[in-house]
């Protein structure tokens, strides 16, 4: 039976089990917080202590990742993989290669990532892994040869039916790449153990795109809930890597105009707005340079560069004026006080394309204005999604065109809205996307969960 105070106690109880995972009682804290109405209508969820056993991994991996760097000299970083639940298909989720990569935070990405993979519709239960490996200012041989050595131990854990990653921060196509090659050789199988995988071998048109132009469409789908399109409108968009630039594409396309772009190092304010012609000079600065934002300013002069404070509370990219914001660097992003100005420059849509970029005081700053926030677990699912039509095409050994992924990558998005809009409407939270997103897809995962026992 469900009594108020359970969800405290769970959370008391999450707490006392991994002292210091703080990202990870965030993630489960803003679920768990949005379950109430729906344990009240199920108590059998509670009887069959579904939520006690999620947030439990179902197995985690930690290993020594032992390299050698250009100057000869032996490094030695750690690897994980937290295999969260496999209650609705193999496990499935990106790996992470930044320096602040620990477990409380892969197990916080985990579990978002096994009530995202839930919305899409298809069967792919959740997984996260990484190192605390950060890429940059490493050559093109030290990645290899540490993707090589993190491959040699990952690869006795990891398979086409039993867990597949992909990409996230800090790997992209090119460590996908050399993740894929020492698989192959130690396994002797070409087989669709990762994905985001080249065009020529094995992977899928539209993965490169698929996070970004989803969370573009994610606020397409929002904004027509009230009449409205993204023509015209002036977005904020963060982060310069693979979501950022595919959303700002995506955005120029619809006729829409972003006007910020960032890294680590700080962010570009562009008031004409980002072009087509600009996007190409920051694909070419990021992925083939590997250069930093700045170099934006000093191209496009009427373009302004703020560097990042460590100090500051709150980032001023989020004051500039504005329509849209897609965050799409990493979480934690937007403060509370970056939410109230966002709301009062004017933004009334949010798509989250990174994960949990928004602290808890913001999102709830967010739902009381009662703007368009698309949660990241929506908003950015349109990745996994197509990395589920990568596995469907290569089990069937075809590559659909560019236009049938996107297609179908459309008709997800949409497919999510749906979900996450009409279970807010069923338990009169209408337009909040969060409590519809979070209920959805723990009533997926839950029932599949009852239908297979205790596991
Ligand atoms: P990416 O290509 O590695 O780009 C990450 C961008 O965010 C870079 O511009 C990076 O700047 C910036 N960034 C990273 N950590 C930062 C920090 N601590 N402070 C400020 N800026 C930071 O990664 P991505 O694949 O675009 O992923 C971005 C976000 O989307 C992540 O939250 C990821 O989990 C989420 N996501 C990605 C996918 C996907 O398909 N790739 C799918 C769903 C969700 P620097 O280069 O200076 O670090």
């Amino acid at each position: 039976m469900f009594r108020s105070g359970y969800t405290d106690e769970l959370m008391v109880q999450v707490r006392a089990r991994t002292p210091g995972e703080n990202e990870f009682h965030r993630a489960v804290h803003e679920v768990v917080e949005s379950l109430a109405p729906v344990l009240e209508r199920r108590p059998e969820y509670v009887e069959a202590k579904i939520l006690e056993r999620l947030v439990e991994p179902e197995r985690v991996i930690m290993f020594r990742v032992p390299w050698v760097d250009d100057r000869g000299e032996i490094q030695v970083n750690r690897g994980y993989r937290v295999e969260m639940s496999s209650a609705i298909g193999p496990y499935k989720g990106g790996l992470r290669f930044h320096a602040s990569v620990d477990l409380g935070l892969l197990k916080s990405l985990a579990f978002e990532q096994v009530l995202k993979n839930a919305l899409t519709t298809l069967p792919m239960g959740g997984a996260k892994g990484g190192a605390d490996f950060d890429p940059h200012g490493r050559s093109d041989a030290e990645v290899m040869r540490f993707c090589q050595s993190f491959m040699t131990e990952l690869q006795r854990h990891v398979g086409p039916f039993t867990d597949i990653p992909a990409g996230d921060i800090g790997v992209g196509t090119r460590e996908i790449g050399y993740l894929f090659g020492q698989y192959k050789r130690i396994r002797n199988e070409f087989n669709g153990v990762l994905t985001g995988k080249g065009l020529g071998w094995g992977g899928s048109a539209i993965r490169p795109e698929a996070t970004g132009y989803g969370a573009v469409y994610f606020a397409q789908e929002m904004l027509a809930t009230r009449g409205e399109g993204l023509e015209g409108k002036t977005c904020l968009v963060s982060g310069s890597g693979n979501v950022s630039q595919y959303t700002v594409e995506k955005l120029i396309e619809l006729g829409a105009r972003p006007v910020t772009l960032s890294d680590s190092s700080g962010f570009v304010h562009d008031p004409d707005g980002i072009d087509e012609e600009k996007l190409d000079f920051v694909m070419a600065l990021k992925n083939v340079r590997r250069g930093r934002i700045d170099a934006y300013a000093e191209r496009y002069r009427r373009a302004t560069f703020t560097a990042a404070s460590p100090r500051a509370t709150g980032n001023p990219l989020w004051a500039i004026p504005a329509d849209c914001a897609f965050p799409s660097a990493t979480e934690n992003e937007i403060s509370g006080d970056d939410a109230a100005n966002l709301l009062a420059g004017g933004v009334h849509v949010v798509s989250e394309g990174a994960n949990m970029p928004t602290r808890p005081e913001g999102v709830d700053r967010f739902v009381a204005a009662r703007i368009l926030y698309g949660p990241g677990k929506a908003a950015n699912a349109g990745g996994v999604a197509v990395s589920g039509l990568e596995l469907s095409q290569g089990a069937l050994r075809l590559n659909w065109t560019r236009d049938e992924v996107d297609g179908r990558l459309k008709r997800i998005m949409s497919e999510i809205h749906r979900q996450c809009h009409e279970t807010a409407g069923e338990f009169d939270q209408a337009g909040n996307y969060l409590v519809g997103a979070n209920i959805a897809a723990f009533v997926k995962v839950a029932d599949a969960m009852l239908d297979q026992g205790i596991v």
